[in-house]
């Protein structure tokens, strides 16, 4: 069997199946952001891993190590963020092509220990080794939670309202930007970037939300606290994706209000530059690193606390399939269109490198 016939969740569900023996310490384990485990009576030792590899998460053409060491971060804190957790160790393993430079290396970790202490996360080990294809990112991020403040992909009833923190798409169109871009890079490494000609302000946000994303864990955490939501999953494969293996976990479908999704002023502002409506950006880009997550009718009063940040999508329905729904109350079916490694060719458009380049906007 081809891995392209099944792809990458088909195999991630094989995987589970072949490894169902788990420990009575094991609360969560394969199939959410986070492995959920019981270390003692109270506390729940949070683990998630995530891999970045050259060519296919990033291009160095246009990634400063800064920023790379910066998402690297960013990627694996979102997952502890989606389980409403506190991030707390890391670990770092790195395959190190001869091309790379000690200083390069360097950069990537000055990046990367930026954004760990913002959320007070420390690193503590990892592993380096020589690779003769590509540089090769792996990151594991440690946490801790309560039992009662943990929120999985599974708890989604029907009728709950589904949610999404701040705006959606401005990664996947920041690539794209990036890709088209006739001078790459446009973040250099360090602080000094805050300051750069040659760009607009808006297609500078909409890249700086694709280079140095910002993981949602105070209010990821906020969100578990409240007690409000019954499920959430962090926005890494795209919305439609992402929204898929909460309706697959929690056994529901869902339906989703096209007009109400969340785009921010610089993504509206820089639709002349972008090859797609921007509603594709907003369900189907992937790595925007936002919440999901979805709340029962009866609790929703108590989420008004995060009204700045949070937009009402959408609402789970009994049985299977997601449907878009327009302003005039007509359904369509929504696809899980997000990112399957095995299947580049399906789903939303390749990542990375992988992409064409049509024009160039700037
Ligand atoms: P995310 O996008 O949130 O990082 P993934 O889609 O990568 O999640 O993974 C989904 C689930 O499958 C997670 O629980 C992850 O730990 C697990 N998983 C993925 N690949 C493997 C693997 N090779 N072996 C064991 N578990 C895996
Ligand atoms: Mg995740």
């Amino acid at each position: 069997m081809k891995l392209s016939d099944i792809g990458e969740f088909g195999l991630i569900r094989k995987i589970r199946r072949l490894s169902s023996h788990s420990s009575s310490r094991t609360l969560i384990g394969i199939g959410d952001d986070a492995a959920a485990l019981r270390v003692s009576s109270s506390a729940l030792l949070l683990a998630t891993t995530d891999m970045l590899i050259e060519s296919v998460h990033f291009d160095l053409s246009y990634t400063d190590f800064y920023s790379l060491g910066w998402k690297s971060a960013a990627v694996n804190l979102s997952d502890i963020a989606a389980m409403g957790g506190i991030p707390r160790f890391c670990l770092t393993s790195l395959g190190l092509p001869s091309h790379i430079t000690a200083e390069q290396v360097l950069d990537f970790y000055r990046g990367f220990n930026a954004l760990l202490r913002v959320h007070k996360t420390a690193l503590v080990g990892g592993d380096t080794c020589a690779s003769p294809h590509g540089l090769t990112i792996g990151v594991t991020v440690l946490g801790e939670a309560t039992k009662r403040g943990v929120l999985t992909r599974a708890g989604a009833r029907p009728g709950d309202r589904i949610f999404v923190t701040n705006t959606l798409g401005d990664s996947a169109a920041g690539l794209e930007l990036l890709r088209n871009a006739p001078s790459p890079n446009p973040l250099p490494s360090g602080e000094r970037n805050k300051k750069r000609g040659g760009y607009q302000s808006g297609i500078r946000t909409l890249i700086g939300r694709h280079l140095r994303p910002n993981p949602r864990v105070e209010l990821g955490r906020s969100i578990a606290l409240s007690g409000c939501a019954s499920s959430m999953i962090d926005i890494s494969d795209g919305l439609s994706s992402d929204l898929a293996h909460i309706c697959e976990e929690s056994k529901v479908g869902a339906e989703v209000a096209g007009s109400s999704l969340p785009l921010s002023p610089a993504l509206v502002e820089q639709e002349h530059h972008l090859r797609k409506p921007l509603l594709q950006y907003a369900l189907s880009g992937g790595e925007d690193y936002e919440l999901l997550f979805t709340a029962p009718p009866a609790r929703i009063r108590k989420l008004r606390a995060f009204e700045a940040s949070i937009t009402e999508i959408g609402v789970i329905t009994r049985g299977k399939g997601m449907s878009l729904v327009d302003d005039a109350g007509r359904k369509r079916p929504l696809a899980s269109s997000g990112y399957d490694h095995f299947r580049p060719g399906k789903g939303r458009p390749q990542r990375a490198s992988q992409r064409m380049v049509r024009h160039s906007p700037i």
